[in-house]
């Protein structure tokens, strides 16, 4: 991996997680006083502002799961970008395939969001991926080249400081939660494909932008993930709600 992108290891708690279980933010934030890669926890919004009173100071950021397109107004339940920096987050994850599945979500959509977390100075990790029958079709890159160029928002032309404020997760919603994972030269390709896709749209300051794969990764397949040279990180779910088991990953990505 080239020494110039930045690494990052985003946990994704999803739907899970009471007060009691910030006892794994603890031990995570204890684990890792001073990775080399940048961390994240992406928590139930229950969660996030007593997790980034405990995370502060330390090299552990807090991060919010989606949010609302909209400032403020009359959406009943949903959170703006701008009430979830106020709890703490400073990353968001936006179109994790189980909200385009469960909530119907665009790309058009997603790059809306994008936008409104850009204008709170978060960092917006954007996910793509492609579906089984789609693989399957052959049209892995079709798709995710696709999403890529709608769910990424304008508001990341001329970002100067670019590679702090987005990261890319791929993910293949088959790999999701099933314990299954593309090949390593399934995910090189896609990768490559993606670094290629972004820095013709958005130039140089895309180069380091954090690329990261997401898809049942765990302790006893990370390191040769990362090893990969346009994999960048990991965006983790299961493996990411127990600090032992995250800690491992982010272990394997400091050295990488
Ligand atoms: C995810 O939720 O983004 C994810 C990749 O889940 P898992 O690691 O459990 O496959």
């Amino acid at each position: 991996m080239s020494d110039q992108k930045r690494k990052l290891a985003v946990g994704n708690w999803k739907m899970n997680g009471l007060l009691d279980d910030l006892e794994q933010v603890t031990a995570l934030i204890a684990a890792h006083p001073q990775p080399q890669s940048e961390m994240a926890l992406c928590l139930p919004a229950t969660l996030i502002a007593a997790a980034s009173t405990l995370a502060a100071g330390s090299m552990l950021w807090i991060g919010a799961q989606d949010c609302h397109a909209a400032v403020s107004g009359a959406h009943t339940g949903d959170l703006s970008a701008a009430m979830l920096h106020d709890a703490g987050a400073r990353y968001v994850i936006l179109g994790h395939s189980e909200r385009r599945g469960d909530h119907g979500e665009t790309d058009a959509m997603v790059a809306a969001k994008g936008t409104a977390a850009l204008a709170e100075n978060m960092t917006a990790i954007i996910c793509i991926g492609e579906t089984l029958g789609e693989r399957e079709a052959g049209r892995t890159l079709d798709v995710v080249l696709g999403q890529l160029d709608a769910s990424v928002p304008e508001a990341c032309q001329g970002l100067w400081n670019l590679s702090e404020r987005l990261a890319i997760a791929y993910e293949p919603v088959w790999a999701i939660g099933t314990g299954r994972t593309p090949t390593l030269d399934q995910i090189a390709e896609v990768h490559d494909a993606l670094r290629g896709r972004l820095v013709a749209r958005l130039g140089p300051t895309a180069g380091p932008v954090p690329l990261l794969y997401g898809g049942s990764v765990k302790p006893a397949n990370a390191a040769e993930i990362f090893a990969l040279g346009n994999v960048n990180g990991a965006l983790v779910g299961g493996a990411s709600l127990k600090a032992a088991d995250f800690a491992q990953i982010v272990e394997a990505l400091n050295a990488a």
